[in-house]
């Protein structure tokens, strides 16, 4: 298999819009129409009146460095929603090609598909949720151009089987994405390490979720190099904004803290998980493997609304393929998670 024998032959064929800023980056610039004569901002010394770097290359670096891999095998996006539509719009021809997506999981990649109108195939996980590999298969077709598994899966929590992801790889023509947004929380390895000899493999990762970084927007994907060329040349030219990318590279001067904040988070989940256990209507927690825990109890949306009108708010997973009488509830403060086992105690189901 080609990677570039997947991509729309129109995006094959396209010639990037050029900025201003790809040709030249310093001396008097007078190219881009920005304001001269500075910014009605002055933010930590930031040249605001000035566009992004369009290649983004400090920031894909230090990423590349944090995962052991090239520069050349890292994309940044505003968030991994970003990257999602930029791998649709790059593989995926309108009306024609599909995807295939491993339910129940992350309601992205179906509003993504059909934002741009993809047909999208679903396989349902297992009963333990792990990947079936023979439906996948079924479901992929010549027309399947990506293939999305979520690991640790949102909402179920758990970590899909490698070696199935990796058999899909070897044996499926189309491209992988595994979306790790929930990695930090795991106590697996990374499926980055298999970039090198899986060219159509794809992983995302997030500074959303682990990072506390939701609101600055950046998400990034590690793939072969052609893939993370045609990224480049497909996404808007300035899509990285100069504060996120100021902050990114900041955050990034100490990974240390990330991974103390993700052992306190999966400390503290296991404490939850552990009160929700005693819960008479709890009929189960789900292991988790994220920062969430995904529970089955007795009249879940009941559940759900009780605790909403007390102004605790969980997510209602109970229309989802196999998440009959399912929520899935964010890990939060100690003192957060005492208040809701405090009214779920409460509550009359
Ligand atoms: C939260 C989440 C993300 C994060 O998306 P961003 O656009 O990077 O904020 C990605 N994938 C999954 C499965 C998620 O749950």
């Amino acid at each position: 298999m080609r990677i570039e024998d997947l991509i729309r032959p129109n995006i094959r064929a396209l010639k990037p819009y050029r900025s201003a800023r790809h040709d030249f980056t310093s001396g008097i610039l007078l190219d881009a129409n920005e304001n001269s004569f500075g910014s009605v901002l002055q933010l930590d010394g930031l040249e605001l009146n000035r566009y992004p770097d369009p290649f983004q290359v400090p920031l894909r670096a230090k990423l590349a460095h944090l995962h052991g891999v090239g520069v050349e095998n890292a994309f940044v996006g505003v968030g991994s929603d970003e990257v999602i539509d930029l791998l649709l719009r790059i593989f995926c021809e309108p009306t024609r090609d599909s995807i295939v997506i491993v339910e129940p999981t992350y309601g992205m990649y179906r509003v993504a598909a059909d934002i741009n109108n993809i047909r999208v195939r679903t396989s349902l996980l297992t009963d333990d949720f792990q990947i079936d590999i023979a439906s996948v298969r079924d479901e992929s077709r010549n027309n399947t151009k990506i293939i999305f598994c979520c690991s640790p899966n949102n909402p179920t929590g758990n970590v899909l089987r490698h070696e199935d992801i990796l058999s899909i790889c070897r044996h499926t023509p189309a491209i992988v994405v595994v979306d790790e947004a929930y990695h930090d929380f795991a106590g697996s390895e990374s499926l980055i390490r298999s970039v090198a000899s899986t060219p159509n493999l794809v992983v995302l990762r997030t500074l959303s979720k682990a990072w506390g970084l939701a609101g600055i927007r950046l998400g990034y994907c590690v793939a072969s190099p052609v893939i993370i060329s045609y990224l480049m040349k497909v996404k808007a030219p300035y899509n990285i904004n100069v504060l996120t990318s100021h902050e990114a590279l900041k955050a990034l001067e100490d990974v240390d803290r990330v991974r103390r904040t993700a052992s306190a988070v999966v400390q503290e989940r296991e404490r939850l998980a552990q009160a929700l256990k005693e819960i008479p209507y709890v009929t189960k927690v789900f292991p988790s493997e994220a920062n969430f825990v995904l529970i089955r109890c007795t009249r879940a949306t009941l559940v759900y609304r009780r605790l909403a009108e007390q102004g605790i708010i969980v997510r209602d997973r109970t229309s989802e393929p196999k998440l009959q009488d399912c929520l899935r509830i964010t890990v939060g403060t100690p003192t957060q998670d005492e208040q809701l086992i405090e009214a779920m105690r409460g509550l009359r189901v």
